[in-house]
C-alpha cells in the first residue's frame, strides 16, 4: 500500500505519484499477449515522458514512439535502444528528421506525400537511407470522444489508401527511401475491439497488395490507444486484442508494433492535492483545492472523468463541484460527484493520472508544477523535483 499522506507531508501537494509495479504488470500482460508472433511493444512516450518513466520501460524491453525530436532524445538517455524508436507526428521540422536520420532510429512514421518528399531530400543530403512507415488513415470511427478520435477521414492524421500505395511505390523506386512499415492509429481510451479489427484488416490488405509488387512490408504497427478502466468501462483485454490483429494477418510474415501510452502509465498514477476549503454558492457546494486544471488539466480539456477520494474520509456524502484555484470556470476535477464533508488539510486522490496528466501540465497563473514520485520495489523515488518560483521566472529578462 502507498502511504499516500507521508508522500503529500514530503513532497507537498500537488503531487503525482506512479506505481511502477502497475507499469511492469501492464507491459508483462502486453507482451504475453503478443506472444504468438514477432512483436514490439513501443511505449507513446507523450502519455509520460519522464525519463524514469521511459528508463523503467527500456529495462523491461520496451521501444518508444516518439512525436517530436525531443522525445526521441529523451528516449535514447533513458536506454531505449535506437532500433526500437519510432518516430511520428504529422509536422516534423527539417532539423526534427535530420537528426532522427544521424540517429539511424528504426522508422520515421510519414503522415504525407509533402513530408515524404522533405525525408528524401533530408536524407539525400546527409547520404542516408530513411527507413519509413506510412500512416494510413482507415476511415474508421473508433466510437471514442472526438478530441482523441483520429481514424476519420475528416481528421488531419494519415493518408488515404490510394494515397499510401502512391508513396509506396515512389519510396521503393527511391535510392534514399526504405519503405519498411506501414502504421495506422485509430484513435485513444478505445473500448472495442471491432474497430481495431476491421481498421487492421484494411491495413493488411494493403501489405498484402504491396507484396504482389514485391515491396515487403516488415513492420505492421497498429497505433496505440487500448482504453483503460477510469470509471466503469469495459475495456479490451490484451489477449483479444492480439488475437483479434494476428486474425486479420494471415500470409504476412510481419513485427507486430503496438504503441500504447495510456494504458502503460495510466492507472499507474495519482494526483494528490489537499482541500483549501469548503464553500456554498446559491445552494451548491464546492470543495476548493490546492491543485488547479494547470497540473492536471484532462477533465477540463475531454470533460474526462476521474474517480476521486478523500482520503480517510467515509461519512455522508452530498454533492459537490471539486475545483481549483485557477481563474477559470472550467478549472474543475469532478462535477455534481457524491463527495463527503471535507475539512481544510484532508487529502484528495485522483485517480487515473498516469498518462497525459502531468505531460500536460502548464504554468498558468504562476504555478509551479508539482513534484512527481515514483514507488519502485516498495520504496519511494522522487523522480521530479518541484518547480520554484525561480524556475518559472529563470528564462525572462525585464527590457526596462
Ligand atoms: C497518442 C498516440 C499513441 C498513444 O495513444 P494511447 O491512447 O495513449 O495509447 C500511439 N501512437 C500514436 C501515433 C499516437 O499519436
Amino acid at each position: 500500500m502507498i502511504d499516500f499522506k507521508v508522500l503529500a507531508e514530503k513532497y507537498d501537494t500537488p503531487l503525482y505519484v506512479y506505481d511502477f509495479a502497475h507499469i511492469t504488470r501492464q507491459y508483462e500482460e502486453l507482451k504475453k499477449a503478443f506472444s504468438g508472433r514477432k512483436s514490439l511493444i513501443s511505449y507513446a512516450v507523450k502519455a509520460n515522458s519522464n525519463l524514469s518513466v521511459i528508463s523503467h520501460l527500456a529495462e523491461l524491453g520496451s521501444g518508444a514512439d516518439c512525436v517530436s525530436i525531443g522525445e526521441v532524445r529523451r528516449a535514447l538517455i533513458s536506454g531505449i535502444p535506437k532500433y526500437k524508436i519510432i518516430f511520428s507526428g504529422v509536422g516534423k521540422r527539417d532539423d526534427e528528421i535530420e537528426e532522427a536520420l544521424r540517429e539511424d532510429i528504426l522508422l520515421l512514421n510519414l503522415e504525407s506525400e509533402a513530408e515524404m518528399e522533405r525525408v528524401e531530400e533530408i536524407a539525400e543530403k546527409i547520404g542516408r537511407q530513411a527507413r519509413i512507415s506510412i500512416r494510413v488513415n482507415p476511415n474508421i470511427d473508433p466510437k471514442t470522444h472526438p478530441y482523441i478520435s483520429t481514424g476519420l477521414h475528416e481528421n488531419k492524421f494519415g493518408v488515404d489508401l490510394e494515397t499510401a500505395k502512391r508513396m509506396y511505390i515512389r519510396a521503393n523506386n527511391s535510392a534514399h527511401l526504405d519503405p519498411v512499415g506501414v502504421h495506422f492509429h485509430i484513435g485513444s481510451q478505445l473500448t472495442e475491439l471491432e474497430p481495431i479489427k476491421e481498421a487492421a484488416a484494411i491495413v493488411a490488405d494493403l501489405v498484402r497488395s504491396l507484396k504482389a509488387i514485391k515491396i515487403d512490408i516488415r513492420f505492421f504497427d497498429v497505433g496505440g490507444g487500448i482504453g483503460i478502466v477510469y470509471d466503469d468501462e469495459k475495456t479490451i483485454e490484451p489477449y483479444d486484442y492480439a488475437q483479434a490483429i494476428f486474425s486479420v494477418l494471415h500470409g504476412l510474415d510481419v513485427t507486430v508494433v503496438c504503441e500504447p501510452g495510456r494504458f502503460m502509465v495510466g492507472n499507474s498514477g495519482f494526483f494528490l492535492t489537499r482541500v483549501l476549503y469548503e464553500k456554498v454558492n446559491e445552494g451548491k457546494r464546492f470543495i476548493i483545492v490546492d491543485g488547479g486544471m494547470n497540473d492536471l488539466l484532462r477533465p477540463s480539456l475531454y470533460n474526462a472523468y476521474h474517480r476521486v477520494e478523500v482520503l480517510g474520509k467515509s461519512g455522508a456524502c452530498s454533492e459537490a463541484d471539486l475545483v481549483g484555484p485557477v481563474c477559470e470556470s472550467g478549472d474543475f476535477f469532478a462535477k455534481s460527484r457524491m463527495l463527503p464533508a471535507t475539512e481544510p488539510g484532508d487529502l484528495v486522490i485522483v485517480h487515473s493520472a498516469g498518462a497525459y496528466g502531468f505531460v500536460m501540465a502548464s504554468n498558468y497563473n504562476t504555478r509551479p508544477r508539482p513534484a512527481e514520485v515514483a514507488i519502485v520495489d516498495g520504496k519511494e523515488r522522487c523522480i521530479r523535483a518541484k518547480e520554484s518560483f525561480e524556475d518559472l521566472i529563470r528564462l525572462e529578462k525585464m527590457c526596462l
